[in-house]
């Protein structure tokens, strides 16, 4: 006896993209016998040479793609790890000069956490909070700073709500104040252009699997890598200018860059393709239920929208569209426990809009009749759902 499992549809992409299938084939090309197999530190034969060739090709196509030097991009097993190394690395490694860190209360956990374990060690740091809209007010990073501060690490685009911050503003202010700044880009690399060349950003966090790359793959960006000291936190071999030792994973660091280079060669397209996504799928719902848009849509990414629909808790309607449409309340690591978002929390959004809070996200492989879908089965959910009550 079979039974046909048919897939939800895939609307939780703030969570992780499918891999796009000329980023496959440059992996499987790399993987495959004939591929590069050789170690990129081993340069006493051909086959290290080659594989070295590869990284050196993707690093310079990063740089390129990001406006910096190839010498300053390092490649991470994605955001986490770079994040983690950004913050620890400065913090540890400046020490003597300054203990004091700036962040916000909606960053991922990987930048909250980072902070946290630094505080144990006798750091400082201000966690600061949005407005209602969504961003970091430049006032209050402003009133924040002390002469103390080594670095402020806030996010481009938050993975829960869309938001953007104000980043050019707030990169010109933290650099007057000669102070470093890092900016955990993992929603935004790919999606929107980062030009490393006119901003003044210090550090930046990129994932390859949230713009349609390998899990697994990521990279740091460090703005004057030879003259910035930053603590390793991975001690061996010395790769990667001995920052993050480990032999690199070759095919990794291609898919991340043939992502990096698909998506920066369609990003308007897709970018419009998103933009009439999105406006359709709000369009739809808004006709047939009430809903709430979480965070100014004026500063809000088109690839994702957080809402609550009134009187339905997000726990309930996910469980109800399980076999039909996949999308989440919040970030992956949290969810699974009960806790409500503490991005929308700090936000100063309660109650019932909190608890019915979820996300979802667009891509360039949904078309306009799949996200129609989706809202079709979302309205069906929720009116199966009032009709129980
Ligand atoms: C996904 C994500 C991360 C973590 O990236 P990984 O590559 O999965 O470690 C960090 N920050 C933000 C904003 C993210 O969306």
């Amino acid at each position: 006896m079979s039974s046909v499992v048919t897939q939800p549809m895939y609307f939780d992409t703030a969570s992780t993209t499918q891999i796009a299938q000329e980023v496959l084939d440059e992996m499987v090309a790399c993987l495959s016998s004939n591929g590069c197999h050789g170690n990129p530190s081993s340069l006493m034969h051909q086959p290290g040479r080659a594989a070295a060739a590869v990284v050196a090709a993707a690093r310079k196509q990063m740089a390129a793609e990001l406006g910096c030097e190839a010498g300053e991009i390092l490649f991470t097993s994605g955001a986490t790890e770079a994040n983690n190394l950004a913050i620890q690395g400065v913090a540890l490694a400046h020490a003597e000069q300054g203990r004091h860190l700036i962040t916000s209360k909606i960053e991922h956990k990987s930048v909250l956490e980072t902070c946290q374990a630094l505080e144990r060690q006798g750091f400082d740091v201000t966690y600061l909070t949005p407005n209602r809209a969504g961003w970091i007010e430049l006032e209050d990073v402003k009133n924040a700073l002390r002469t103390d501060t080594l670095l402020v690490s806030l996010m481009h685009t938050n993975n829960e709500t869309g938001i953007q911050q104000p980043l050019e503003a707030v990169a010109d202010l933290i650099a007057n104040a000669g102070v470093l700044f890092h900016v955990d880009a993992s929603q935004a690399a790919g999606k929107f252009r980062i030009d490393l060349n006119s901003i003044p950003i210090d550090l930046l966090s990129i994932s390859a699997h949230k713009f349609h790359g390998p899990k697994g793959a990521g990279c740091l960006f460090i703005r004057n890598r030879r003259r910035l000291k930053i603590q390793p936190l991975v001690f061996g071999g010395g790769q990667e200018f001995g920052l993050r030792s480990g032999t690199l994973a070759t095919h990794q660091i291609v898919g991340l860059s043939e992502a990096m280079h698909l998506a920066a060669s369609r990003r308007d397209a897709d970018f419009f393709h998103v933009v009439e996504l999105k406006s359709f799928f709000l369009e739809r719902l808004a006709m047939q239920i009430k809903i709430k848009i979480h965070g100014d849509p004026r500063c809000c990414s088109p690839y994702l929208v957080n809402i609550s629909i009134a009187g339905i808790s997000s726990d309930a309607l996910i469980n109800q569209l399980l076999n039909d449409v996949a999308i989440s309340s919040g970030a992956a690591c949290s969810s699974g426990t009960i806790d409500s978002s503490y991005v929308l929390r700090a936000m100063g959004i309660d109650g019932d809009d909190l608890y019915g809070a979820v996300r979802i996200g667009f891509s360039r492989y949904h078309t306009i009749s799949d996200v129609l879908k989706a809202a079709q089965h979302i309205v069906s959910a929720v009116h199966r759902m009032q009709e129980l009550d």
